[in-house]
């Protein structure tokens, strides 16, 4: 098979477009034909070595896998050859305590598909089958791709995490990311009011045309503070924060009381400081949030297919223009949204 083959860690020119063996399915895997794999932030940590466990090399990146199961190994049942599929990024063992809770995405043991085992930048892939969640009707393979890991992660936060209800108002950091503008349609959907943060135009149109009620400049106002004016003074009820130690003073900030902090990321720096005051006076809740589970995957992919969550896609690059996407965000330092190939 072709695939994009990172053999160490380093910038663009580390990742070759070239032949490599193909996988063959294991005892309870399946075989499936990469249709669509999407790019994600952790593609970028993963190819520069910024990650916390070890990535064996020579390595196959890509974590937001659809596909068509092509052949099933021993002992799979429920799957076979010709069915359209979202992998689950994330190989649990089925076995541990939270396993067994059915909360697979903080699994003792786990591993994730593209960062330690091979992902989807390549034409085929093995993956467990447990893994493997059948496409609804109506929903493509780069709609699929778009959304199993950062549309995953926010509807994990919104729904699970922080229990966003209807009537509640929304603060959604970074609307131009995987997360962000998955997190306004969620929040939309749940019948939220929400306001998004962004640091260009283009991206506060599209926040707005994805749902946002009130839209603000980072670069040139103060979030926190807009916030206030928007609600009033009350502040927000829930936070959508993965950017980090940049924004999280004005995320607390703009918090109303009762207020919930809910976070997966930490892209610019991994401490901040925390207002002991502030978080007891005003009842604050901070709430880490990590992936989602593989029973979250199906609902949000019904609701791919109902029409009702749109994934945003900014490109579809061939297997061979891996890198493309890469280059793009080394000029710009950050994207517009989640390209996909
Ligand atoms: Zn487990």
């Amino acid at each position: 098979m072709k695939a994009v083959v990172l053999h160490e860690h380093g910038g663009i020119d580390r990742l070759r477009y070239q032949d490599y063996p193909d996988p063959s399915p294991g005892v309870g895997e399946v075989l499936v034909r990469v249709r669509v794999c999407g790019m994600n932030h952790l593609d970028l940590l993963t190819r520069e070595g910024r990650v916390a466990t070890r990535v064996p090399l020579p390595h196959i990146m890509g974590s937001e896998v659809a596909g068509d199961v092509v052949a099933v190994g021993p002992e799979v049942r429920g799957l076979d050859p010709g069915m359209a599929v979202a992998v689950a990024t994330r190989l649990a063992c089925g076995r541990c305590e939270y396993c067994r809770r059915g909360e697979d995405n903080i699994c003792l043991t786990s591993r994730a598909i593209g960062l330690e085992v091979h992902g989807g930048y390549a034409e085929l892939m093995a993956a467990p089958a447990v893994n493997c969640v059948p496409l609804p009707a109506g929903v493509s393979y780069r709609q699929s791709a778009a959304f199993t890991l950062a549309g995953l992660t926010a509807w994990h936060m919104l729904v699970t995490r922080a229990r966003a209800r209807a009537g509640e108002d929304v603060l959604v950091i970074a609307a131009g990311s995987g997360v962000g503008s998955a997190a306004i349609q969620i929040a939309k959907l749940l019948g939220c009011r929400v306001i998004a943060t962004a640091g260009s135009e283009e991206k506060l149109r599209l926040a707005k045309e994805l749902g946002a009620d009130c839209v603000i400049n980072h670069r040139e106002q103060a979030f926190d503070e807009e916030v206030r004016r928007f609600t009033d003074k009350r502040g927000v009820d829930v936070v959508v924060e993965h950017v980090g130690a940049a924004t999280w003073d004005r995320s607390v900030k703009a918090l109303g009381k009762n207020g919930r902090l809910v976070t997966c990321g930490a892209h610019t720096g991994l401490q901040a400081p925390v207002e002991i005051w502030r978080l007891f006076t005003r009842q604050i809740s901070l709430i880490g949030s990590y992936l989602g589970t593989r029973g979250e995957l199906t609902e949000v992919l019904r609701l791919i297919g109902q029409g009702r969550l749109h994934p945003v896609i900014h490109a579809l690059l061939p297997l061979a223009e891996a890198r493309e996407p890469y280059s793009q965000i080394s000029r710009t330092c950050s994207r517009m949204s989640r390209p996909s190939w």
